[in-house]
């Protein structure tokens, strides 16, 4: 993995205008891992494609993350800060098909954890509960009772209930929750951590003030804006601050 330079940043923000979060997801890891196919990364487990952002956002961006949020009780607005290392709960895997296996009741399940392709064929769903209804049943390789293979649909409720948590367990990644205490009101919650939303938010922040700051060069200098991008921020930063000067 390789951390985004200023062109790969202005190229991905480019690409990602027009993307649903899941394709900016994948658009930043290939950029950031040439030697993986598209395929590659898609298959990813929810978990795994998070830690490999959270690693490639603190390559590019450094480790501290700054928040914020709203108590949900008095409306305070809270700033806090975290490391990335204290987010990022497992290792880098090397991206391959796991199967997994649970006995949930009188039935063996063999299944696999949640990828980008699966969260795609649930974009269009409006009911959360069919949604992850129809997450499971993609995932879900195998199904046996008594060592006879049995179909999904003889599943109970229960044992389906077992087999989303089972697979939440094993890719513990996929949804980072911490606690959140307000100053002003006392009152404890929790927030969900979206690596996604968070990463995109601050590419986007950061690609518009290198286009600003190229503007800036190339209005003064006139260079074009490959030799601009090209330069290290400390370059950039010193003529920026010369043309301040006049
Ligand atoms: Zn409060």
């Amino acid at each position: 993995m390789r951390p985004l330079s200023a062109d790969r940043i202005l190229q991905i923000w480019e690409i990602g205008q027009s993307q649903h979060p899941i394709d900016r997801a994948l658009t930043l890891l290939t950029f950031a891992c040439p030697d993986r196919t598209a395929q590659e990364l898609a298959s990813l487990s929810i978990g795994q494609r998070d830690a490999y952002l959270l690693t490639l956002r603190e390559m590019t961006f450094g480790s501290k993350i700054n928040g914020f949020a709203e108590c949900p009780q008095c409306s305070e607005q809270l700033e806090f800060a975290m490391n990335v290392g204290d987010i990022r709960i497992v290792e880098l895997v090397e991206p391959q098909a796991q199967q997994y296996s649970l006995v949930a009741e009188e039935f063996e399940l063999q299944f696999r954890l949640p990828n980008s392709w699966d969260l795609a064929a649930i974009v269009g769903y409006q009911d959360v509960g069919a949604a992850n209804l129809q997450l499971i049943e993609r995932c879900l390789l195998q199904v046996s009772r008594d060592g006879v293979a049995v179909n999904y649909s003889e599943l109970s409720a229960s044992a389906i209930a077992q087999l989303a948590s089972q697979m939440l367990e094993c890719d513990p990644q996929a949804e980072i929750l911490f606690d959140l205490n307000c100053p002003a009101c006392n009152h404890s919650w929790q927030v969900l951590f979206d690596i996604v939303v968070f990463f995109w938010k601050e590419l986007s922040v950061e690609a518009k003030r290198l286009l600003r700051e190229v503007h800036q060069l190339a209005r003064f200098y006139g260079w074009r804006e490959t030799d601009i991008l090209s330069m290290s921020a400390m370059r950039r930063q010193f003529y920026l601050d010369m043309v301040s000067d006049g």
